[in-house]
C-alpha cells in the first residue's frame, strides 16, 4: 500500500511541486485548496494523469472547514499543512483574512492530526525572525517584531502562534510534528502577484518593462529554488530525529536587490531599465518595515538529514525564465 500525503495548500507553488515530487515517488496525494492563491492550473495535469487510478485527489475548501479537515487526516499517513495567507501585498491588503486563515487553519488541521495521531509538518516563515539583525537567524535565536499598528507584524506573529500550538501538541500529547521557516524561495509556477521578487523581476525583464527596486535596493535575500526545497521537506518528513523540532530552510548564496535587478536583466539578455521607487510609493504612507538581511543557518537541518541546496541562484533565473517563455510571456514561446 502507498503512502497517503496530505497537502493542505496544495495547489500553491511549493505544495504543486511537493505533490508532483511525491506522487513520482509512489505516493497517493490530496490536495485541499481553496484557490484563493493557489491555482487549479498548477495541479492540472496531476487530476488529469492521476485521479483516475486514484492516487491524486483535490478537494476544493478550506482549511477552516474542520469536517472537510477531519475526513481527510483520517484518509491520510502524513499532513504537509501548507494552506496559508501568503505574500506581501496579501498581507497588507487583506489583515483579518491573513490572521484568520493562519492561525484558524492550523488550529483545525493540528486537531484533528491530534485525533487520529497523523505525522504533521507545519509550515512557518523566516519571518517569524521580525526585524532581528543577528543574521545568520538560527533557530533558537531570539524574535524581534515591530509594533501592532504595522500590519505586516500580523503575519509574523500569527505564524509564531501556529509554531507554539504544534511544539505545544508534540509536547502535551507527543503528537509528531515537524516545524518548518521558509525562506525566499523561487522556481517555475511561483507568481508575482502578491510581490515575489524574482518572478516579478523575471517577468519584466521579458516584457521589456522596467524592474522596480523597492527602497537603496541594499537589502538582500538567499534565494532557495523550489526543488531543493522539496527535498528537504520530504527528508525531514521521514526523519525520526526531526520530530518535535524547528527547522530553517533556505539557501546561503545572499544577493542584494538591486544585484539581483542586473543579475536577471543580464540572464534573460533584457534591456530593461532598473528604476528605484521609494517604500512609501509602493505601500503608501504608513510604509514597510522590510528586513535588510534575511540570511538563514542551515547548520541544524544539515546536521540531522544531510540536506543542502544543490542549485544556485542563476539556475533558479533560468528554470523561471524558461517556463515563463513556455507560457508566452514576452512574445511568441
Ligand atoms: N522587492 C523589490 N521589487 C519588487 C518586489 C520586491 O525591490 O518588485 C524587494 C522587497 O522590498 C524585498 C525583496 O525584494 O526587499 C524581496 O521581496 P519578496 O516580497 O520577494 O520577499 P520578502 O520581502 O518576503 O523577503
Amino acid at each position: 500500500m502507498s503512502r497517503t500525503s496530505l497537502l493542505t495548500g496544495g495547489a500553491g507553488f511549493i505544495g504543486s511541486h511537493l505533490a508532483r515530487h511525491l506522487i513520482a515517488k509512489g505516493h497517493r496525494v490530496i490536495v485541499l485548496d481553496d484557490l484563493s492563491t493557489g491555482r487549479f492550473s498548477n495541479i492540472e495535469d496531476l487530476d488529469r494523469t492521476h485521479a483516475a487510478e486514484g492516487r491524486f485527489k483535490f478537494i476544493f475548501d478550506s482549511v477552516l472547514h474542520e469536517r472537510v479537515v477531519e475526513d481527510l487526516v483520517r484518509e491520510a499517513d502524513e499532513i504537509y499543512h501548507l494552506a496559508s495567507a501568503v505574500g506581501v501585498n496579501l498581507i497588507m491588503n487583506e489583515p483579518v483574512r491573513t490572521i484568520e486563515t493562519i492561525v484558524g487553519g492550523t488550529h483545525s488541521v493540528l486537531r484533528c492530526a491530534a485525533r487520529y495521531r497523523r505525522r504533521t509538518m507545519v509550515f512557518s516563515t523566516s519571518e517569524v525572525y521580525g526585524k532581528s539583525s543577528d543574521v545568520p537567524f538560527r533557530e533558537d535565536g531570539d524574535r524581534l517584531e515591530g509594533a501592532t499598528s504595522r500590519h505586516r507584524w500580523a503575519y509574523s506573529c500569527a505564524k509564531a502562534l501556529d509554531e507554539f500550538l504544534a511544539l505545544a501538541h508534540w509536547k502535551q500529547t507527543r503528537l509528531p510534528v515537524v516545524v518548518v521557516r521558509l525562506f525566499n524561495t523561487a522556481g517555475p509556477r511561483q507568481t508575482g502577484q502578491y510581490g515575489m521578487v524574482v518572478p516579478s523581476f523575471v517577468r519584466c525583464a521579458l516584457r521589456g518593462e522596467p524592474l522596480t527596486v523597492y527602497g537603496t535596493g541594499e537589502q538582500s535575500r538567499c534565494f532557495c529554488h523550489v526543488a531543493d526545497v522539496v527535498e528537504a521537506l520530504e527528508g525531514l518528513m521521514g526523519c525520526e530525529a526531526a520530530t518535535g523540532q524547528v527547522f530553517n530552510i533556505g539557501s546561503t548564496e545572499e544577493i542584494g536587490i538591486l544585484e539581483l535587478a542586473r543579475r536577471v536583466v543580464e540572464l534573460t539578455e533584457s534591456r530593461s531599465e532598473i528604476q528605484r521607487i521609494s517604500y512609501e510609493k509602493v505601500y503608501g504612507a504608513d510604509g514597510f518595515e522590510d528586513m535588510q538581511r534575511r540570511l538563514p543557518s542551515i547548520d541544524k537541518i544539515a546536521r540531522t538529514t544531510g540536506w543542502r541546496p544543490k542549485r544556485g541562484l542563476n539556475e533558479i533565473i533560468r528554470d523561471v525564465a524558461a517556463a515563463m517563455r513556455e507560457e508566452g510571456v514576452g512574445g511568441e514561446p
